[in-house]
């Protein structure tokens, strides 16, 4: 049974679309909608617009970003001999929050997962590969301590070994199953500190 105005249940079932939103959330957070002032509805709706109109990926790193180069990628003070593979833009926020890490980012957007259909060409791994026929010291592998991440730095570790490029894993010190983006920054640098080589 419809309880309220169609128009209100619409919304409430695109928001409870999105990820970690329920539809008890969802619910709240349509009626607190309808209630804002109409020039902060119209501000939210453009943001999304925009956001989706301009983002695109980094045509280096592919992290999200409005330019044709991340700020990451086009800073010179970086140190671009040193890449980082990461499973998504979050994890990368993640690092840079740290601050200590001085190089450059590969974002995968996603990680290998035979159970859900998810191979090594669902991944940015072949625009990976390609960034190694540069000049490249370390692959730093950062994927989350999943099975997936797990899979997916083995993967990655034994295309590496043939280009001859130094390939380091974090440490362990992130919690086996833990995402990323959820650690505390001193865990993340003890991580990171203490890679090891492949
Ligand atoms: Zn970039």
């Amino acid at each position: 049974m419809d309880y309220y105005s169609s128009q209100i249940s619409r919304l409430i079932e695109h928001l409870s679309s999105l990820p970690g939103i329920g539809s008890k959330t969802a619910q709240r957070l349509a009626f607190h909608i309808v209630n804002m002032p109409v020039e902060k509805v119209q501000a939210l709706s453009d943001s999304i617009i925009e956001a989706k109109k301009n983002v695109r990926y980094c045509k280096e790193c592919f992290t999200m970003t409005d330019q044709e180069l991340c700020p990451i990628c086009s800073n010179t003070k970086r140190n671009h001999n040193m890449i980082m593979v990461v499973e998504n833009t979050r994890d990368l926020a993640a690092y840079e929050k740290t601050g200590k890490y001085d190089g450059v980012y590969h974002v995968l957007h996603g990680a290998i997962s035979p159970m859900l259909g998810i191979g090594p060409s669902d991944i940015r791994l072949k625009e990976l590969m390609t960034r190694l026929q540069g000049d490249v010291d370390e692959v730093i592998i950062a994927t989350n301590s999943s099975l997936e991440g797990e899979t997916t730095a083995m993967y990655i570790s034994k295309l590496i070994k043939p280009t001859g490029v130094k390939a380091t894993r974090i440490a362990s010190g992130v919690p086996v199953g833990g995402d990323l983006e959820y650690i505390d920054e001193v865990t993340l640098l003890r991580a990171l500190e203490g890679r090891v080589e492949l």
